[in-house]
């Protein structure tokens, strides 16, 4: 089986498909089509899809494909990563965004006054939303159930983690009036950009702080900090942005209520990827449907 690899980290990645795949002969270039699959991320050489018509799939190592789903050339079956490291990752970072916010940690400052009239409120009076609930956002809810809290996650079609309650598409209102903490980790397609609007975030509980390491595109920047103004929004903690690297004159570097990460929320980890697309490698030698197949008309 020949599979073109088109994306950036060859010394790191081959060595570990190699291992989990070693019927997989892994090339940086292919002169001619006579290719299984191809492995692909948006930051490598680029790759016109067209010119390896006999690939029976594209193997994507990264989570969100809005940057290769509309992709002209691309007729082949894409799959997404879906990867256990890349979902620990993002339960790390959620969680620990969460605790923090729950327990207001920044309000004990080094200022010399003893804050102890606060009773330290316990997770399950916490109501955390998560609006997304694949991959990602069924690990987050999962691992935020476990530490106690009152979450509920909202997706298009209802479905939803084990144990945690599920509402879905024409339930937003009922998802974000109860938010007190909001998750975002939703794709970027047509529908869900600019979900977080003035109108809807106008539904979120005063004082609810928000959470994005899903895309920048899910929040309208301007509403945002309209929201933050008025003291609507407590926090927003953002990694994600409509441009990145998020410009330095971005009013969002210097408002107080909010946090910039460098989309560093969560990464592929090559350890755990590569059995991932191992399998996937397989199922195509075996004329199996690969695994987590995007939906092109869905964009996700
Ligand atoms: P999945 O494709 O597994 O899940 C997407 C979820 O979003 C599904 O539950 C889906 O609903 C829901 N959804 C999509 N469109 C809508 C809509 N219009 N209305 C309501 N729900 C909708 O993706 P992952 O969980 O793996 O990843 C989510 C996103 O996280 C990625 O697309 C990427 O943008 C982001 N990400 C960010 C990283 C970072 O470091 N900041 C790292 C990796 C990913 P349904 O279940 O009904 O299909």
């Amino acid at each position: 089986m020949r599979v073109l690899f088109a994306a950036d980290g060859w010394d790191h990645w081959a060595p570990a498909i190699r291992a989990a795949c070693p019927e997989a002969e892994l090339l940086q270039s292919a002169p001619d089509d006579s290719v299984d699959a191809i492995i692909y991320a948006p930051n490598g050489p680029g790759c016109d899809f067209a010119a390896y018509p006999s690939a029976r799939l594209v193997q994507s190592l990264w989570a969100g494909v809005e940057r290769i789903a509309p992709d002209p050339s691309l007729t082949q079956p894409l799959a997404r990563m879906v990867d256990p490291g890349l979902e620990q990752g993002m339960r790390e970072y959620c969680a620990g965004w969460v605790l923090r916010l729950h327990l207001g940690m920044d309000s004990y400052a080094q200022d010399g006054i003893w804050r102890n009239a606060v009773v330290p409120p316990l997770a399950q009076q916490r109501r955390v939303t998560v609006l997304g609930a694949g991959a990602l956002g069924q690990a987050v809810a999962l691992a935020l159930k476990d530490l106690g809290f009152d979450v509920v996650s909202w997706s298009a079609s209802g479905r939803g983690a084990p144990g945690v309650p599920a509402l879905a598409g024409r339930d937003l209102p009922q998802a974000l009036a109860r938010a007190e903490i909001l998750l975002l980790l939703l794709p970027d397609t047509a529908e869900t950009r600019g979900l977080l609007n003035a109108e809807t975030m106008a539904l979120l509980p005063q004082g609810a702080a928000i959470i994005n390491p899903g895309r920048g595109t899910l929040i309208e920047d301007t509403a945002l900090l309209a929201a933050l103004d008025r003291g609507h929004i407590s926090q927003a903690i953002l990694d994600v942005f409509q441009t990145e690297p998020l410009p330095p004159e971005h009013p969002f570097w210097s408002h107080p209520g909010v946090v910039v990460t460098p989309h560093i929320a969560s990464e592929t980890r090559v350890e755990t990827a590569a059995t991932v697309v191992a399998e996937n490698l397989r199922r195509v030698m075996r004329d199996q449907p690969p695994l987590h197949l995007v939906d092109r008309a869905k964009g996700y």
